[in-house]
């Protein structure tokens, strides 16, 4: 969920085909909200991989599946209302050229949700999206409030975790999306950890923190009276046992907290935060390592892909893993040159194919393994020669 403002950069994602896994990282290019960004780049080392290939402005999702599972291009993949933790909230409120804090503001005003940790989605919305997955990307009645007319995140410097981290199409596929999984549990686990000790610090009373947890534990359950919320019966709990002592300041209190995370670098999270978020950062820092190694497995084989023809004259196929949007298109001679790849080692396949005058760069294998079109494979009985491939069959694709 990436609504970048229109001056953000992307790159064209062709037709879902022959994208070449090229992982660049650029201070500009980050497709992180700013203070997540930085933190990542502390805990990983590196700059924040870019992702080029979810174009939001031309929604992947809405052009490349099948017409029938395609997503709409007014909702995209924000029919979502992100949690927002409190000082992802005080960055909002205090940034007064963000285009989205009207909308913030309206669901401070409106309570449901609202608490000294943060906004969480309201209840009838919670019952909504849990009961409509296949509306997801589609249905206007769970637009995110912060969804802009043209499109972009209103919110877009301070967007929590989740939408800062969803890429419909990673750049190295099944890798990249390893990736983003892994850092998506980092900031949902520090969000929570530093929302409360923001509250510690700002002596909250324990016992409004504690309602307000409870709150938060809830948001994560199927609670049984959503459904029934829905006529219009959302309980609204005593303001003062919400709030505490900061009842009528719920504005400053945001702000605060905000001003106490923003100047936080790296070292100061991991050393504010306890031992989950330690683990799920020792996660990210594994997933970045995968994602940036250029190693190959040592043997590979084709894997069961769906092979359509592109073009007859000359032939041109295209080869897709099942489940994938993305594979590749391949002339005869690189499709037979695929077939050769039977679990023998990768370097065998290479140099026999390179006696008959066919050359495949290591590079090339990389994409195709990224694709999930070779994968690997390993023991005696996969080098048996066999392909999976199905014989090309002279259907379109859509
Ligand atoms: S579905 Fe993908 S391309 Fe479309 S808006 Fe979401 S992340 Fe961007
Ligand atoms: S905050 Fe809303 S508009 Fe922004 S990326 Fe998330 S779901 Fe989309």
């Amino acid at each position: 969920m990436t609504k970048r403002p229109a001056d953000a950069p992307h790159a064209d994602a062709g037709e879902g085909r022959r994208r070449l896994p090229v992982v660049r990282s650029t201070a500009s290019s980050t497709p992180l909200p700013p203070l997540y960004a930085a933190w990542l780049d502390e805990l990983i080392g590196a700059p924040t991989p870019a992702e080029t290939d979810s174009t939001c402005e031309d929604c992947a999702m809405c052009r490349l599946p099948p017409v029938e599972e395609r997503w709409e291009p007014s909702v995209k993949c924000c029919t979502y209302m992100p949690y927002l933790p409190n000082f992802l909230v005080g960055g909002i409120l205090v940034d007064r050229r963000l285009r989205g804090g009207a909308s913030v503001r309206a669901r401070i005003e409106a309570t449901d949700g609202i608490t000294p940790l943060g906004a969480a989605a309201t209840t009838p919305y919670r019952a909504l999206y849990r009961q409509s997955r296949a509306a997801f990307g589609r249905a206007a009645t769970l637009r995110c409030p912060h969804l802009e007319d043209d499109g972009t995140c209103g919110i877009w410097a301070y967007r929590n975790g989740v939408c800062a981290t969803y890429f419909c199409l990673p750049v190295r596929d099944e890798v990249g999306r390893r990736f983003w999984h892994a850092t998506r549990e980092l900031f949902a686990e520090l969000e929570d950890e530093l929302a409360v000790s923001c509250l510690l610090e700002l002596e909250v009373e324990p016992e409004v923190i504690a309602a307000s947890l409870r709150g938060r534990d809830r948001h994560h359950e199927a609670a049984r009276d959503e459904l029934g919320s829905l006529g219009g019966a959302v309980a609204v709990p005593d303001r003062r046992r919400v709030w505490g002592r900061w009842i009528g300041r719920e504005r400053e209190l945001y702000a605060r907290c905000f001003e106490k995370v923003s100047a936080m670098r790296w070292t100061d999270v991991s050393s504010r935060c306890g031992p989950r978020v330690s683990a799920r950062a020792a996660a990210v820092k594994q997933a970045h390592a995968e994602l940036v190694s250029t190693s190959l497995p040592e043997r590979l084989r084709l894997a069961r892909v769906q092979v359509e023809t592109v073009r007859t004259e000359p032939l041109v196929l295209s080869l897709q893993a099942p489940g994938r949007f993305r594979g590749i298109e391949a002339e005869q001679a690189l499709f037979d040159a695929l077939t050769r790849f039977d679990g023998r080692t990768i370097d065998d396949v290479l140099a026999g194919l390179a006696r008959d005058g066919v050359r495949i760069e290591r590079a090339t294998v990389a994409t195709l393994v990224d694709l999930g079109i070779l994968v690997e494979t390993q023991g005696a009985d996969s080098a048996s020669g066999a392909t999976h491939a199905p014989a090309p069959s002279t259907r379109r694709r859509r």
